[in-house]
């Protein structure tokens, strides 16, 4: 359930209910919103509902106690109406800009990387992408280049400005890639590994967190509330890609899943074409597609030679077909900028928010 603080409410009536949901067992999570404190109490409240609702509301300085149909609490937009705004060097996430994410999907080398780097830099790109842990279906695949890749990219970081991200897929690789990443990736097959995403929850440092190819909506969100409520606020989404019966595209992206997380959640969602398809050629017409349905960005794989990529090599863009994709979807941002709010209240009129969806 959720504490609305009346506008009148004293520091001191807000440390009271904070006080009174620590007396009661559960844990107070408040965000101070352009109106109105918000109290969301976080806990296993069972029975208890009807009786701590009235003990709520009878404290100085509420408002409203509204209790929460939906199982995700921090991420959802009723607990915080605004966009989630996550800033990382120079740049900004989740501001109505777009943000772009490319570079190799394996860090093979220094010289590759760095190659990479300088090219989408150049074009544009505003965070630089490279796996140095690698989740690879086949354990005799090439399995990254672990803490060696990490420098690289934090030299890649220095020389161009830009931002890096890179996957953890263990919780004893948490400080590490902490220490030279400024943003950690959370890949798909790790999605519901609660103990990583506990874990990427008590550093200070951005996380994306990858849908499974198998989640729900609902799924992705819950697993964006462990990181949340572990204290880490600054959670991305991204939608890579879910698994169906169709076997032309490595997997099938889920351009609904897009508006529909922007309605329920105030955190910002960026595609991924590249595992979405598997294709080259599929990449570009799926990033125009995210960024026209008002994805915050997209993430993309490019690799100075893609054809002899040690991983992904089908998917990767060559350093021009970067640059050309960008001239594309540049273009499309600005014109569904404008839109973006329309979209939302398109969806509030729906009332999808309300519960679940009916499948047929
Ligand atoms: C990746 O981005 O390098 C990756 C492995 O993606 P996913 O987890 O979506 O498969
Ligand atoms: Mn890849």
């Amino acid at each position: 359930m959720f504490v609305v603080m009346a506008t009148t409410a004293t520091e001191a009536d807000v440390l009271g209910v904070k006080s009174q949901i620590l007396a009661e067992g559960l844990t107070p999570f408040d965000h101070v919103g352009n109106d109105h404190v918000v109290i969301a109490v976080v806990g296993e409240i069972g029975a208890r509902r009807p009786v701590l609702l009235d003990r709520f509301a009878a404290m100085p300085g509420v408002m409203t106690v509204t209790p929460i149909s939906k199982p995700f609490k921090l991420t959802s937009r009723e607990f915080h109406p605004e966009d989630t705004v996550i800033r990382v060097l120079d740049a900004v996430i989740g501001d109505g800009s777009l943000t772009v994410m490319a570079g190799p999907c394996s860090v093979e080398s220094r010289d590759q990387l760095f190659e990479t780097a300088d090219a989408v830099a150049a074009a544009g790109a505003t965070v630089l992408r490279g796996g140095a842990f690698k989740p690879r279906t086949s354990p005799y695949a090439f399995q990254g280049l672990g803490v060696e890749a990490l420098r690289y990219l934090a030299e890649a970081r220095d020389r161009t400005g830009l931002p890096v991200i890179t996957e953890v897929m263990e919780p004893n690789q948490v400080d590490i890639v902490a220490e030279y990443a400024d943003i950690l990736q959370i890949g798909t097959r790790n999605m519901q590994n609660y103990s990583l995403l506990r874990d990427v929850g008590r550093v200070a440092r951005p996380v994306m967190l990858k849908r499974g190819y198998g989640a729900t909506v609902e799924e992705w969100l819950m697993a964006a509330e462990y990181i949340v409520s572990s204290g880490n606020p600054n959670v991305i989404l991204c939608e890579r890609g879910i698994r169906t019966f169709e076997t032309y595209t490595r997997n099938t992206m889920d351009l609904a899943a897009v508006p529909l997380v922007h309605h329920l959640s105030h955190l910002p969602v960026i595609v991924d074409p590249s595992h979405a398809t598997g294709k080259r050629w599929l990449v570009k017409p799926l990033a125009i597609g995210g960024v026209a349905v008002g994805a915050d960005g997209v993430m993309v794989e490019v690799h100075p030679n893609p054809d002899e990529a040690l991983s992904d090599a089908e998917q990767q863009l060559t350093l021009p077909q970067f640059a050309d994709l960008m001239t594309a979807i540049v273009p499309v941002h600005e014109q569904v900028r404008s839109l973006r709010g329309d979209l939302l209240d398109a969806g509030a009129a729906a009332g999808i928010g309300n519960g679940g969806l009916s499948k047929h």
